[in-house]
């Protein structure tokens, strides 16, 4: 069975290792300027245009290394977040020359595109790991191989921390009862993520209320229902066909009465596409209006996962995501990409199927997760 990841670490670690084949000796040299250079090695992109005094008319770019350059040129620098990027750059040392680093950076973006990464994210990390190689120079005390790994890490963490979210830290913030709406197509995980969430709350000293929103399936309700019951926690229900906002509706004004803390309300999910489900919740959402709306997406669905977020999010406007099934996703394509293109963050990343099985997602998870067993 395949794990977590699994697929993209091991093709990301054969990119990694044929670093030093790709960059021979022939694509490193010393700076001959520095004094220090007999000690250290470089890397370097090769006479880069000065700006000339009359503006002159570009070409547009055609090549994908112009296109790179163009880019590059347009993106400030990413920063160099990580301790061991700061260490191995320096004022002196080795520089990697342009030709062999594109070799190098088609490969990369080749296995990120097969891992089902989304597009303008794999542009977004090549030209990361581009910006991080070229025309710096590092401590010769490093393995090639240490410097592109390092590269290519810090890419992925520029790329990851666009978005974060604070799940426990916002909820400390909100007035009660906080109303969360978990929207999703069916099958995803998205009862079991509720159950799993109201479990962590409840932990945390938090009341918690369901609403079995999804009265579209009688399977559901009572779904809901065995869930609510092993977390040990209220839900509040009505008979198949009821009215969903009117389910959302009753479970506010139980938390209300009852000095509840936390109301999450589960929503029907046949098919993203389908209109009455988007007006079903619109409705939900403007009755009940949720302070935190929830898109919980199956990793493995991957690109899919992506735009039924967008769906959603155009209905609704989503605030965080939840990616289901994570321990069964090779690729990690989603989890790379989602927050990125959507421009809302990974709240939670749910691995398995118990009710702990739920971890607060952030670029340091990811990246341990990506480069487990190399050395930082
Ligand atoms: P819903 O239709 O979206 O509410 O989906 P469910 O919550 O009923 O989950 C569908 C199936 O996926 C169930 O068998 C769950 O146990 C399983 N499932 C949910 N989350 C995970 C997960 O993170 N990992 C694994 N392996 N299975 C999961």
């Amino acid at each position: 069975m395949s794990c977590m990841f699994d697929s993209l670490k091991s093709k990301l670690k054969n990119v990694l290792n044929k670093s030093s084949s790709k960059l021979d000796s022939e694509s490193i040299f010393e700076d001959r300027e520095e004094k220090s250079a007999a000690d250290e090695i470089k890397i370097e992109e090769p006479e880069e245009k000065t700006v000339p005094s009359e503006p002159e008319i570009e070409d547009k770019p055609v090549s994908r290394k112009e296109q790179l350059r163009a880019g590059k040129q347009k993106k400030p620098a990413p920063k160099e977040t990580g301790p061991s990027a700061g260490k191995m750059v320096g004022d002196s040392g080795k520089k990697i020359k342009e030709d062999p680093l594109d070799d190098l950076l088609d490969e990369l973006e080749v296995v990120l595109l097969e891992s089902d990464v989304a597009y303008p994210v794999v542009q977004d990390i090549i030209l990361g790991v581009r910006d991080n190689l070229v025309n710096k120079k590092y401590g010769r005390q490093y393995t090639l191989e240490q410097v592109v790994e390092t590269a290519v890490r810090e890419s992925v963490r520029n790329v990851l921390k666009v978005n974060e979210f604070d799940f426990d830290k916002w909820v400390d913030g909100q007035e009660r009862p906080t109303v969360m709406m978990f929207v999703g197509i069916n099958g995803t995980g998205k009862t079991t993520t509720i159950a799993k969430i109201a479990k962590r709350l409840k932990d945390n000293e938090k009341s918690v209320v369901i609403a079995a929103c999804d009265t579209f399936r009688a399977g559901a309700i009572e779904q809901l229902s065995i869930h609510a019951e092993r977390v040990g926690v209220k839900i509040v229900k009505q008979g198949q066909d009821a009215d969903p906002s009117a389910v959302a509706f009753d479970a506010i004004e139980h938390a209300r009465s009852k000095g509840k803390d936390i109301v999450l309300l589960d929503t029907a999910g046949r098919m993203q596409t389908n209109n009455n489900l988007i007006a079903e919740m619109k409705k939900i959402a403007r009755i009940s209006k949720p302070s935190l709306k929830i898109f919980v997406g199956d990793a493995l669905a991957g690109n899919d996962a992506i735009e039924q977020a967008k769906v959603f999010d155009a209905a609704i406007g989503i605030d965080a995501i939840v990616l289901t099934k994570i321990d069964t996703d090779a690729k990690g394509g989603a989890a790379l990409s989602i927050a990125h293109t959507i421009g809302k963050p990974i709240a939670f990343v749910s691995d398995g199927q118990g009710y702990e099985d739920l971890q607060v997602f952030d670029s340091e998870w990811m990246l341990e997760r990506l480069f487990e067993g190399y050395e930082e």
